[in-house]
């Protein structure tokens, strides 16, 4: 066979391995929602770099004297650069260390798991991708809302709220029509030009959507309305990060239940 292939006699790494980094995803907050193996590697860990979102009741399930350093970077402000967490996590495999790069959600959904991948991998360090509950699956569940459902959506599209605001390539027509849901990431600053858009270009105001703030974790907040009101609901119940906003006629069969009653 021709071309780029995924060498499978390469040997994989394991929790605890020295000199090796694993990436993996501590899932949307609540720490039972941490697949076997990231707890696996959390818990062998030497060092856990670590993101804003990671709660620190799953960083309580590393080891006494395991090195925690935190990355968490904010819009404006960020406390540690892409490329100062690159160097330190090169540094730490380098030191002998097992590394483990704990990222909030999936490491592959808009948590820029690939370019930490692709540096170390330039830097000859072995690596593994853990995958996590995505923000979107775990909110999802959390408040009762099928993301597909053959009655109301056949397809479901993960979107980037800083696409709203920019010349994206997105194909906003297209999201704007069907039978479809559309779950956006980091929607809140954009919450308004991304429901004017897809108004714009033909979806029905009345549409209803779903904010879901703090989304698994005790604090969570399901708020309920229609695209139409979306950034007045945004602003009245001062919605603060993190929150994911679902947009689709799923949102509408949200459990009406209080969260605990929902929550496993
Ligand atoms: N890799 C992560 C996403 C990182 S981007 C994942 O797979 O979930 C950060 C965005 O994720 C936030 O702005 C918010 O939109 C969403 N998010 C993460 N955790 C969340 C939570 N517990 N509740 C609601 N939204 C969340």
């Amino acid at each position: 066979m021709d071309g780029m292939q995924f060498d499978a006699t390469r040997r994989t790494v394991t929790p605890g391995e020295r000199g090796a980094v694993a990436i993996v995803g501590a899932g949307p907050g609540d720490p039972e929602l941490l697949t076997l193996r990231a707890l696996a590697f959390v818990q062998r860990a030497d060092v856990i770099v670590y993101d804003r979102l990671v709660g620190s009741a799953i960083l309580d399930f590393a080891p006494d004297n395991c090195r925690r350093i935190d990355a968490g970077k904010r819009k404006g402000g960020a406390v540690m650069t892409q490329t100062a967490i690159n160097a330190l996590l090169v540094r730490q495999a380098r030191l002998g260390r097992a590394v483990v790069r704990l990222k909030g959600g999936d490491p592959f959904i808009f948590g820029r798991g690939s370019e930490e991948l692709d540096y170390l991998k330039r830097a000859g360090i072995a690596t593994r991708v853990v995958p996590g509950i995505t923000a979107a699956t775990g909110c999802a569940a959390a408040s009762g809302i099928p993301l597909t459902h053959r009655d109301h959506a056949a397809a479901v599209t993960f979107i980037s709220g800083h696409a709203a605001g920019t010349n994206d390539g997105l194909d906003w027509a297209g999201l704007a029509h069907g039978d479809q849901t559309l779950v956006f990431y980091m929607a809140l600053s954009t919450a308004g030009p991304t429901a004017r858009r897809l108004i714009a270009k033909g979806r029905d105001p009345a549409t209803p959507v779903a904010i879901v703030e703090n989304g698994t974790l005790p604090t969570q907040r399901t708020i309920l309305g229609t695209l139409g009101e979306l950034e007045y609901l945004v602003h009245a119940n001062a919605v603060s990060a993190p929150a994911l906003v679902i947009i689709g006629t799923v949102a509408a069969l949200a459990s009406a239940m209080p969260r605990e009653a929902i929550a496993v």
